[in-house]
């Protein structure tokens, strides 16, 4: 479908009128510099590029689009870009200018618009005495990351951001402005706390902060060549933990470029993050075991919940890359030979990061009015990033297969946020949970005007 129609061009200058001006349509300034992700091998090139400022110019966007048979992809940071494609047939609604915040710090609630990203909230909660429940970086948004569940550094014991989401404000495909809550859009609310961004364009969300003052966190830096030894001690341990310790057992290559500190840059590690939230002498009591193991680097101590929030040395730049993911089920010891053989010192891979995040606990059990992801299954996640660097391509997809070969006899599903391929969305959830979010598609988006990352009842 082309917008390059001298109708479609008036009715943009209307679209423009309406929303403030920030409206973006190929070959003018600002197109390129809006239409790029996170991932800069994911080439974007929708049919018109909108900013709008409030629900209102969302509401617009959206009769807009549904008027001139396009679709709307609603994104913020566009680090799940890649399952979308082109978007040739669609309009990119960023969401960056909705990025107001408040905290009530007594109610111990945070307001924020769709463009807030968690280091818009952590920071300010922290000084406040208060945690949100964000993940591993600070740089995607709190919508984009709740709406697909939000699995970070307290899950294992407060579960899923997405269930603790109070209320959403959310523009539905015909227009309407709704503020959801359980008692005024029951199956919307419920769908859209799991279900991404298929039924509609959230503008803003209100969710609960925990009274979390300071944690003891940190990372535990091996020598590469010790991967096999530090992830079964590490694997071992996480039998033995309580729901307080959230950890990963991970294997790091960084990259030999100047962004990367120093005393890692170019170098490999077999690496253990946690974040304990107990207090600081039964979390260095349960750490023991790791430390006998005598790190090279070990940064653990106390420290606000800000603190942690670069903990996983996510980069902040876009860059080229790929991935793998699945959700394992309990794993025996040759689950990690297995990985330790395809991601390992011996393997010869380059993977820059393979990770397991010890998941289970709270991750497994149902929250009281939990939204479609109740829970997750599985006791851990699996995911790999390997660098798409020119010429290194097939190398990087080779690593990331055997990796997701190595584990696959122990997968016991996948989580929406960690595929970055296109996936049919309904594939996530048991079949109860996605025949009713089938449901909730037709009744809230018939006509399939939104364009989600992962499409649920796409037709
Ligand atoms: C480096 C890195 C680290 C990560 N760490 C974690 C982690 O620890 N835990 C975790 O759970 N996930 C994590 N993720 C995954 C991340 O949560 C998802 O990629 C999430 O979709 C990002 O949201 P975004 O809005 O920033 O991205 P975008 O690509 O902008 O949006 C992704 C999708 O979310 C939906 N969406 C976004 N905003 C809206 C809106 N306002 N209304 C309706 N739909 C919307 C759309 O369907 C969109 O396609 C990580 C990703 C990366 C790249």
């Amino acid at each position: 479908m082309s917008i390059d129609t001298t109708r479609t061009r008036r009715s943009l200058a209307a679209l423009r009128a309406q929303v403030g001006g920030d409206v973006h349509i190929p070959g003018e300034p600002g197109y390129d510099a809006e239409r790029t992700g996170f991932n800069i091998t994911v080439d974007q090139r929708p049919a018109a590029i909108v900013v709008p400022r409030h629900a209102k110019e969302v509401a617009a966007t959206m009769r807009f689009a549904a008027a001139e048979g396009l679709r709307v992809a609603p994104q913020r940071t566009g680090h799940n870009a890649a399952p979308m494609g082109p978007l040739e047939d669609s309009i990119l609604l960023k969401t960056t200018a909705m990025d107001r915040v408040s905290i009530d710090a007594p109610a111990r609630r945070a307001r924020v618009g769709a463009g807030a990203r968690w280091e818009d909230v952590v920071p300010a909660a922290s000084e406040l005495g208060l945690a949100a429940l964000h993940g591993s970086t600070p740089d995607v948004s709190i919508a984009g990351y709740s709406l697909g569940g939000g699995m970070g550094w307290y899950a294992r014991k407060h579960g899923l951001a997405a269930n603790r989401v109070r209320a959403i404000e959310v523009v539905t495909a015909d227009g309407e402005i709704h503020s959801a809550t359980p008692d005024t859009d029951p199956e919307l609310f419920w769908a859209l706390r799991g279900g991404g961004g298929n039924f509609g364009v959230v503008t803003a969300l209100e969710f609960d902060l925990l009274p979390i003052e300071s944690v003891f966190a940190g990372v535990l830096f091996f020598p590469f060549e010790r991967a096999s030894e530090v992830l079964h001690a590490w694997h071992e341990w996480t039998a033995r933990v309580p729901d307080e310790v959230t950890s990963v057992g991970r294997l790091l290559q960084f990259p030999p470029l100047p962004e990367v500190p120093e005393p890692v840059r170019g170098k490999s590690f077999a690496v253990v993050e946690a974040v304990f939230i107990c207090g600081q002498e039964e979390a260095e009591m349960l750490l023991e075991p790791l430390r006998q193991l005598g790190p090279a680097i070990d940064t653990f101590m106390p420290m606000p919940p800000a603190g942690i929030a670069e903990l996983h040395m996510d980069p902040r730049d876009p860059m080229p890359y790929d991935t793998t993911h699945a959700l394992l089920g309990e794993l025996p010891g040759e689950a990690i030979d297995a990985l330790v053989e395809a991601a390992g010192p011996e393997s010869g891979s380059a993977l820059v990061s393979v990770e397991l995040r010890h998941t289970g606990g709270a991750l497994g059990r149902e929250a009281e009015g939990a939204g479609a992801v109740a829970s997750l299954p599985g006791e851990f996640a699996m995911f790999g990033v390997g660098a798409l660097m020119p010429g290194l391509e097939t190398k990087t997809e080779e690593d990331l297969s055997r990796v997701a070969a190595a584990l696959r006899p122990y997968e016991a599903g996948h989580y929406l946020n960690f595929v970055e391929s296109r996936t049919d969305g309904a594939s996530f959830f048991p079949p109860a949970v996605a025949g009713r979010l089938e449901a909730a598609r037709d009744t809230y988006d018939p006509d399939r005007l939104m364009q989600a990352n992962h499409e649920i009842g796409a037709r």
